[in-house]
């Protein structure tokens, strides 16, 4: 015989019903059947709602029961043929009357008793199993309804009684020895010794149906449910979670216990005991594999099976130099919180015994401490003992599998990857049974730590990567582009699901959690919301998700300003906006201290030369012992086009002209002329090869008169005419040594410089076409022969491609 049970999702409305009935329809073929099914989803929450407001003296309790009786009936409209209809209505009513005149005692008396609250909570099973029993019959079952209460029997701990197995088991036993095909009982339904209605315990039809299947010794157990089996982590805050093939009882039990909501913990002793089978099927998909529990794992089992988390959890800490040494201090402890029913749910003590730290759920702390409080109120007052430390808003979040225990490395692995996402632990527990090792954790941390840990436990290698991209001009849109043309390649190759999850431009914001579709990002972007950088920031600090990343393609000092907090929340920041880079010298010390004590990365590869892997280059050398003794470069395209072009029969000022024009320069070209943007280029690199550096300390040789300095643009350009001769000067003197002009930085001996050098041809910054930039390092290793890093500096896409890089090193 088989024991099925079905939830309340799977009841829950008609044409779920009709999906059940099928299911039982097919299977009932091979043998019988014994089928628990829950009440219709959300009916036992609004029976409890009923009790309580009715116990309150609220009337709306009969707007709830309304409510109830309106769906019941209409789910047997539409279940039961017309004419067997009014006989099931007539039933249906009968039941809901007595729920009704339960609830209006409660009204009467305003109170309402654990006894009275089972009573009313039975109705949504009674009510379920007689409907459903009724649509097999209609639909030509050998069906027959058996009232549970009949068979379980149960102490009268109402709304969580305890089982008396001998009795239930015998009376299991007898009745189905000769029942029907189909068998449909209530489940989480039983009964005490006085035939008085107990339940039990929210989500207990699952426990229910595994009694009845210990009891009978059945073939098998099948949890029928909304999802396809016991998940590897729960699928609605996981949503990369997915059924595990098979588990044993055992990891069954702690999932279960630690949260996973699938199967109700205390349904796997009665089958454990009998080795009965469980098999966790989808009601919508019945032919998706689902999950077998049974009594051991497979030899090439996973190590870790699954994770699950607990909220509203708090830590009790118990501190004190009286407890060193002192025997029975935790048996004091443990009994004064059993005295009160407070469970404890996870226990660690620290090796000095100084310390004893207990989580229990937050609904208990004030049980907890008037417990503990007393218990030690000598200790306390004579100082033996501190003051009970309470921590709120925290949560528990498991590894399980049996096979940790022959695994060296699950835990160091577990809290390095809580560690890297900023994630802080506030106390660790290993099982004895080394099932499971639990950590509790901030709540709000709990969604981010699930993702975190699946990622690594089960995901492996495939990460996730969560960008929040602002500036979406010039270097945002290519980067955005190449994103979308290499996604299918990072995930294939590199194993990597890189997601825009926040795109703003100055004036709107968008955000998707799951990815904002590159297809047309334009079109949501216009519609998105009011930009504000506070705004943006606080959504990605509060999304909390791993492996963030904050892009930064403006040039805007304002968002330069809010990088620290990014770094500080464990989100990396990756940038070409020079202004941090280049701000006072403590400013970007700060920065790549935060990003270090975060945990996450600070880069900036394309502050300097676009693309090119210049800062790479040095980071790598410095890392690995070298030292720089000597920079030399060109590294503004704009001034190497100007110089580039600049010839005899050409004015400079119609060169510089040309230059703005299409683009090559600042609006205003000073910018770029006074070598001020050449500066904070040279000042990073001189940063990064770590020596500390400010803007001031950096001479500039001006090569332009002071007058066209003054004034605007136009008059720049006129005193430019008015000084032809001053530049034509300089390009002859140079073409006559057979020499070009280049806009050089220089560092050497620890003094930095930019201005204009004519440069020899057998010198490696002679031949420098278009944009390109050249960077030259002379170090303890290349002290003789610079090593040389050339290409070309400017541009939206290989800028666009530098930050593409970055983004990728911030995982990699
Ligand atoms: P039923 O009504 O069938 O008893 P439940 O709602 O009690 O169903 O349990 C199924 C739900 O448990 C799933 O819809 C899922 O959201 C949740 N759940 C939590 N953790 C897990 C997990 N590890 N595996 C599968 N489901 C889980
Ligand atoms: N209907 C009960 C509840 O919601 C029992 C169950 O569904 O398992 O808790
Ligand atoms: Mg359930």
């Amino acid at each position: 015989m088989k024991v099925l049970k079905f939830g309340g999702s799977s009841v829950a409305s008609a044409e779920n019903i009709d999906k059940v009935v099928a299911i039982v329809k097919e299977k009932s073929e091979e043998g019988k059947l014994a089928v628990f099914v829950s009440a219709l989803s959300g009916v036992t929450d609004k029976l409890i709602a009923a009790g309580k407001a009715a116990s309150q003296g609220n009337e709306e309790y009969k707007d709830i029961l309304n409510e109830i009786e309106n769906r019941h009936l209409a789910e047997v409209r539409k279940l039961v043929p017309i004419a067997n209809q009014s006989s099931v209505l007539s039933q249906v009513k009968k039941l809901l009357n007595d729920l009704e005149n339960t609830c209006e005692g409660v009204f009467l008396i305003g109170e309402l008793s654990a006894k009275t609250l089972d009573r009313i909570m039975s109705k949504g099973e009674l009510l379920s199993s007689f409907i459903i029993s009724e649509k097999m019959k209609a639909e030509g079952l050998n069906a027959v309804l058996k009232d549970s209460r009949e068979l379980i029997k149960t102490d009268s701990n109402f709304g969580k009684a305890a089982v008396d197995f001998e009795t239930t088991n015998l009376r299991s036993w007898q009745y189905f020895n000769q029942a029907a095909d189909v068998t449909v009982l209530p489940g989480f339904v039983a009964s005490n010794e006085n035939g008085e209605t107990t339940t039990m315990g929210r989500g207990g039809s699952d426990y229910s149906a595994a009694i009845v299947a210990g009891a009978i010794n059945a073939e098998v157990l099948e949890i029928w449910t909304d999802v396809s089996g016991m998940m590897t982590a729960d699928p609605r805050v996981v949503s990369q979670a997915y059924p595990i093939e098979k588990i044993s009882y055992g990891e069954a039990f702690e999932l279960s216990h630690f949260g996973a909501k699938v199967i109700y913990p205390p349904t796997i002793q009665p089958v454990l005991e009998k080795k009965i089978p469980v098999w966790v099927k989808n009601t919508f998909a019945p032919d998706d594999a689902g999950t077998l529990i049974h009594e051991n794992g497979n030899g090439n089992d996973t190590i870790i099976k699954g994770i699950s988390s607990i909220n509203k959890i708090a830590l009790l800490s118990l501190e004190g130099s009286g407890m060193v040494g002192v025997p029975g201090f935790s048996k004091r402890l443990f009994e004064a919180l059993a005295r009160e029913a407070v469970n404890v749910i996870l226990i660690t003590q620290s090796s000095s015994e100084h310390s004893i730290c207990v989580a229990i759920n937050e609904a208990d702390i004030i049980k907890a401490k008037t417990a503990i409080d007393s218990e030690f109120a000598f200790e306390i007052s004579v100082k033996k003992v501190d003051p009970l430390i309470i921590e709120r808003e925290l949560s528990i979040v498991a590894l399980i599998g049996d096979k940790m225990k022959n695994h060296a490395g699950v835990s160091g692995k577990m809290f390095s990857a809580l560690g890297r996402n900023g994630i802080n632990i506030r106390a660790i527990a290993q099982g004895s049974s080394e099932k499971n090792i639990s950590t509790v954790i901030n709540e709000k941390d709990v969604k981010k730590g699930l993702n975190v840990l699946h990622e690594e436990f089960f995901e492996k290698p495939i990460k996730q990567l969560n960008l929040f991209i602002t500036g979406a001009g010039n270097v945002g849109s290519k980067l955005l582009d190449q994103l979308k043309k290499q996604q299918r390649f990072l995930t294939e190759e590199l194993r990597l699901n890189v997601r825009v999850v926040g795109l703003a431009n100055s004036k709107k914001m968008i955000f998707n959690d799951e990815g904002i579709c590159l297809e047309n990002w334009k079109e949501q972007l216009s519609n998105g919301e009011p930009m504000s950088l506070t705004a943006f920031a606080k959504h990605a600090r509060v999304k909390n998700m791993r492996n963030s990343v904050f892009v930064d393609n403006s040039a805007s000092e304002d968002v330069a300003q809010v990088y620290k907090e990014y770094l500080k929340s464990s989100i990396s920041v990756v940038t070409c906006n020079k202004i941090a880079a280049a701000s006072e010298y403590q400013n970007y010390r700060s920065l790549k201290r935060a990003a270090m004590d975060h945990n996450v990365r600070f880069l900036f590869e394309t502050n300097v030369g676009a693309g090119l892997p210049i800062i790479g280059t040095l980071n790598d050398m410095v890392r690995s012992g070298d030292r720089i003794r000597k920079i030399e470069a060109v590294l503004s395209g704009s001034l190497n086009f100007i110089f580039n072009n600049f010839k005899t029969g050409v004015s400079f000022e119609e060169i510089v002209r040309q230059a703005q024009t299409e683009g090559y320069t600042e609006p205003d070209p000073r910018i770029d002329l006074t070598g001020t943007d050449v500066k904070r280029k040279i000042l990073i690199l001189i940063r990064e090869s770590g020596v500390a550096m400010e803007m001031d300390d950096i001479t500039s040789d001006p090569f332009m008169p002071a007058d066209c300095l003054e004034g605007s643009v136009d008059n720049f350009f006129e005193k430019l005419k008015e000084h032809k001769q001053v530049f034509d000067d300089l390009y002859t003197a140079a073409s006559a040594r057979g020499e070009k002009l280049k806009f050089v930085a220089t560092y050497d001996n620890g003094k930095a410089s930019v201005g204009l050098r004519s440069v020899a041809p057998d010198h490696p910054l002679y031949k420098l076409d278009g944009k390109d930039n050249i960077v030259l390092f002379t170090t303890d290793r290349y002290p003789d022969q610079p090593l040389i890093v050339k290409g070309a500096g400017a541009g939206a896409d290989v800028t666009a491609s530098g930050i593409f890089a970055d983004i990728i090193k911030t995982v990699l």
